[in-house]
C-alpha cells in the first residue's frame, strides 16, 4: 500500500492564484514521490478576516451559526481553485467540503471540536489514484449543520483528517520556515528548530506562537502523528519536526520563548472563604466554553474571611466574560471587579527543565534586572508564564532569549511586522 503524506497550506501560502499554482507544484512533487496526497487549505489570504468584517457591517452581534455559513465559504473557494489548478496541471484531482467527507464535530457554533471523520469517501478516491483536496476548518453536526474549529483551525482539520486515516506525516505548509526559539520580529537571531517535542510545542503554541492551532498539536500527540512545519516557498527546507519527547535527544532546558498579548486579566476581589465559590465562578464561565489559562487564588484575610481570585481569558472572550462575571459576582457576594487588557503573559517552555532546578529563579532575576515586574506567575512541568505589563514584553523576551543562550550566529528572514503594543 501507498503512504499517505497529508498536505495543509494556509492562507498566505493559496493567497492568490499565482500562489495557488505554486501550491499545486508542491503538491504534484509528493504524489510524484510515490505517495498518496491529501491536502487541507485555508481561506485565501485575508478572507477570514475580510468575511467577518463584513458580518459586522451588517450586524453588530452576528448568530454564530450564520457566522459559521459564512466562514466556511472562505476555504471552499480555495479548495476547488487549487483542484482546479491540479487539474489543468493534468492532475485527476477532486474536492471535499466537511460535509461531504463526514468531518463530524460536536454541535457548538464557531469553536466546534471534531468527534469523528468517516473515510470511505476519502480513500475510495485515493484508490482511483486521485488527490484529494479538503476544505479545513470547517465540520458538520450529525444533523448536518455547518461548524467552524476556531480561528486558525484548518492545522486541526489537517492533523485530524492525517490520524483518521492513518498518515504517515502530516506537513504543515506556511510562509515561515519551521518553529523558532522565539518570534524573529523580535529577535532577529532566533534559531529554527529541527525537532520539537508535541509537549513543548503544546506549551508554545499555548503561550502564544501563534505557528500552529494548539488543537492540532494536541491531536497529533494522541495519535503519535508526526507533524512538520515547513515552508511553502523553500520546498528543500526541511522545516521543524515535530514528535514525541521519547524520541528526541535533549540538550538545552529552554527550548523557546514565546509572547501572548491576546490575554484579558481579570480580578474578583472580596469573595468569601467557603467551599464552592470557585466551581461557581468557573464553571458559569465554562458553560459559556471560555477558556481560563492562568489562576491565582490568594490567602484568604483573617478579619474578612474572604480571598480575591484572578485569572486570565482571550481578548475575544471579553464581552461574555464581562457579561457572566457581572452576573455571578452578586452570587458570590463578592466585591470589585476589574478587566485589565494592558498585559502581556512570556513564557518559557523547555522539556529539559524537568528535574533542573534554577531555571524559575534565572527567569525571576533576569525580568527583575530588566526593571520588569511580574503580576502573576503559573507554571506546568515544562513551562514557566509571567504575566507583565504589554510595554515590557518585547524586551522581556529578548533578555529570556539571551540568557538562556537561544540565538544562532545567523539572522532569520523576518516575516511581517509586530502588531502593536
Ligand atoms: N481561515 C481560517 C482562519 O483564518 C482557518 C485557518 O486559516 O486555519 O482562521
Ligand atoms: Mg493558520
Amino acid at each position: 500500500m501507498k503512504k499517505i503524506i497529508v498536505q495543509k497550506f494556509g492562507g498566505t501560502s493559496v493567497a492568490d492564484t499565482n500562489k495557488i499554482k505554486h501550491v499545486a507544484d508542491v503538491i504534484i512533487k509528493e504524489k510524484q514521490n510515490g505517495n498518496d496526497v491529501v491536502v487541507v487549505v485555508s481561506a485565501m489570504g485575508h478572507t477570514t478576516d475580510h468575511l467577518l468584517k463584513l458580518a459586522h457591517e451588517i450586524n453588530a452581534a452576528p448568530s454564530e451559526r450564520e457566522l459559521d455559513m459564512l466562514l466556511s465559504t472562505g476555504e471552499c473557494v480555495s479548495m476547488s481553485l487549487l483542484t482546479m489548478a491540479l487539474q489543468s496541471k493534468g492532475y485527476d484531482a477532486i474536492s471535499y467540503n466537511a460535509s461531504q467527507i463526514g468531518i463530524i464535530t460536536e454541535n457548538v457554533h464557531t469553536k466546534a471540536r471534531i468527534v469523528d471523520i468517516k473515510t470511505d469517501k476519502l480513500k475510495k478516491s485515493l484508490e482511483e489514484g486521485k488527490i484529494i483536496v479538503i476544505a479545513g476548518f470547517q465540520g458538520v453536526t450529525p444533523e448536518g449543520e455547518i461548524t467552524t474549529l476556531g480561528r486558525g483551525g484548518s492545522d486541526t482539520s489537517a492533523v485530524a483528517i492525517a490520524s483518521a486515516l492513518g498518515a504517515e506525516r502530516c506537513d504543515i505548509y506556511t510562509d515561515v520556515e519551521g518553529v523558532y526559539t522565539t518570534d524573529p520580529r523580535i529577535v532577529p537571531n532566533a534559531s529554527k528548530l529541527d525537532e520539537i517535542s508535541y509537549e513543548e510545542m503544546l506549551e508554545l503554541a499555548h503561550a502564544g506562537a501563534n505557528v500552529l492551532h494548539p488543537r492540532s498539536v494536541e491531536t497529533a500527540k494522541q495519535y503519535s502523528m508526526p507533524l512538520r512545519v515547513r515552508s511553502t516557498f523553500k520546498y528543500d527546507d526541511k522545516g521543524t519536526l515535530i514528535l514525541g519527547v521519547d524520541k528526541m535527544e535533549i540538550y538545552k532546558p529552554v527550548a523557546g520563548v514565546a509572547q501572548d498579548l491576546s490575554q484579558v486579566r481579570v480580578v474578583v476581589c472580596d469573595i468569601p472563604d467557603t467551599p464552592g465559590e470557585a466551581a461557581t465562578l468557573f464553571s458559569s464561565l465554562a458553560k459559556e466554553n471560555i477558556s481560563v489559562d492562568m489562576i491565582i487564588q490568594s490567602y484568604a484575610r483573617k478579619v474578612s474571611q474572604t480571598n480575591d481570585i484572578a485569572f486570565t481569558i482571550n481578548k475575544e472572550d471579553l464581552e461574555k466574560t464581562e457579561e457572566i462575571v457581572n452576573k455571578v459576582k452578586d452570587k458570590l457576594h463578592a466585591g470589585d471587579v476589574s478587566f485589565d487588557d494592558n498585559i502581556a503573559k512570556i513564557s518559557i517552555v523547555g522539556a529539559g527543565m524537568i528535574d533542573r532546578p534554577g531555571i524559575a529563579s534565572t527567569m525571576f532575576q533576569t525580568l527583575a534586572d530588566a526593571g520588569i515586574n511580574i503580576r502573576m506567575i503559573s507554571t506546568s512541568e515544562i513551562k514557566i508564564s509571567c504575566l507583565i505589563n504589554k510595554e515590557d514584553s518585547q524586551k522581556a523576551v529578548k533578555a529570556l532569549h539571551k540568557v538562556f543562550n537561544l540565538g544562532c550566529d545567523t539572522i532569520a528572514e523576518v516575516k511581517g511586522t509586530l502588531p502593536d503594543v
